[in-house]
């Protein structure tokens, strides 16, 4: 496979799918020689199913062990860290790698609980975890998603879950496109297998999946991104850090040069356009966790639902930005000095709706 090529599959028989598309895509011609250590990095956001369309298949990942095993006595080793606000030991039971790791003898890692270490990112210093320096060759498997901040989320932010908690907070406060542009000069995964089976086209924790039954491969996570962007309408200048990414000399984000390759199956027609609520014209948005802005869409869509939306005279604060501020309305514990906080850290989608219900019959009464 050469960097400018996307080899793709589609069909139901996920694992033998990915054993297929790995062999033909020539997967054996990347790999060090045996023994070495190779870390699979899914996508397991939050402690839920697959087919929800936010996690990555565990079917998938079973193609990758199998394809490894079949191909030398390599230790393998799956490794992720849930975002802030779930355990990764709850995704790993929840979506059946606790049960994958027994099948196949290979070990999990809770990057949640490693310590950090201070890595030149590109010129920028950012901590990762000390675990990414054992490994000789990384398979990032990410899930082909939308994103209620990024837009899009694919190959470049799935390598976020190789940082500690602390760091994943302090990326928001830094933008979060820059740190990730930079995050991806340090972890360069040597291969990439994409979930593209039922991802979600709005949310990163899935609820609405979109069946596209299909698995990828690639070696360049920019202009993996850059495709996603394509298949998901979205401009790809609105997603900064893929082409911050591509200054910075981690891969090309030139889709014209992009070589699309059919290993079986028939591709889908285009993806719908994504049906997202617009929420900017009520959120004063500033360096926000992505969980806590994750449960404050749904919520303000239950509002909009129940015809309460309109009704909101104040903007929403949310965010670490809002540290130490004052204002009217906030969600979650960084707005902790607003005159009405949902606190929380982060505050649930429920316990946002509840809260704004509650601030809205306040105002009604008085
Ligand atoms: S309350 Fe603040 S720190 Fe906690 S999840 Fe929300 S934005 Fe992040």
């Amino acid at each position: 496979m050469n960097r400018n090529e996307i080899w793709r599959s589609y069909g139901t028989d996920y694992k033998n799918m990915t054993k297929r598309l790995l062999i033909q895509s020539g997967l054996a011609q990347q790999l060090p020689p045996a023994p070495a250590l190779i870390a699979i990095k899914p996508n397991l956001v939050t402690p839920s199913p697959a087919c929800f369309g936010g996690t990555t298949h565990t079917e998938v990942v079973a193609g990758i062990i199998e394809t490894l095993k079949e191909l030398g006595t390599y230790e393998i080793v799956i490794a992720e860290g849930s975002w802030v606000g779930d355990r990764t030991s709850e995704a790993f039971e929840y979506c059946g790698y606790q049960h994958l790791a027994r099948t196949y003898g290979v070990r999990l890692l809770d990057t949640q609980k490693e310590k950090g270490f201070p890595a030149d990112c590109g010129g920028e210093t950012l901590t990762v975890c000390r675990c990414v320096r054992d490994w000789d060759f990384l398979i990032n498997v990410p899930v082909l998603k939308g994103h209620c901040q990024t837009h899009i989320t694919c190959a470049l932010k799935n390598m976020k879950g190789l940082i500690p908690n602390s760091e994943k907070r302090r990326f928001h406060s830094m933008g979060l496109h820059r740190p990730i542009a930079h995050l991806n000069t340090y972890l360069k995964p040597d291969y990439i297998v994409i979930d593209h089976i039922c991802g979600d086209l709005d949310f990163e924790e899935g609820g609405n999946p979109v069946v596209r039954n299909c698995v990828m491969a690639a070696l360049d996570p920019v202009l993996v991104d850059a495709y996603v962007c394509s298949l998901l309408h979205v401009p790809q200048e609105t997603v900064p850090y893929i082409g911050m990414a591509e200054a910075l000399g981690v891969g090309s984000a030139d889709i014209s040069q992009l070589r699309l390759i059919t290993c079986e199956g028939e591709p889908f027609e285009d993806l719908p356009e994504r049906k997202l609520l617009d929420v900017s014209y009520t959120v004063n948005e500033s360096e926000s966790c992505s969980a806590c802005y994750a449960s404050l869409v749904p919520a303000l869509e239950q509002l909009a639902a129940e015809g309460l939306l309109e009704k909101l005279d104040v903007s929403i604060a949310i965010g670490q930005g809002h540290r130490g501020k004052h204002g009217k309305l906030g969600v979650g514990n960084c707005t902790m000095g607003f005159e009405t906080c949902i606190r929380g850290c982060p505050p649930s989608e429920e316990e946002i709706a509840a809260g704004l219900r509650k601030y809205l019959q306040e105002r009604a009464f008085h």
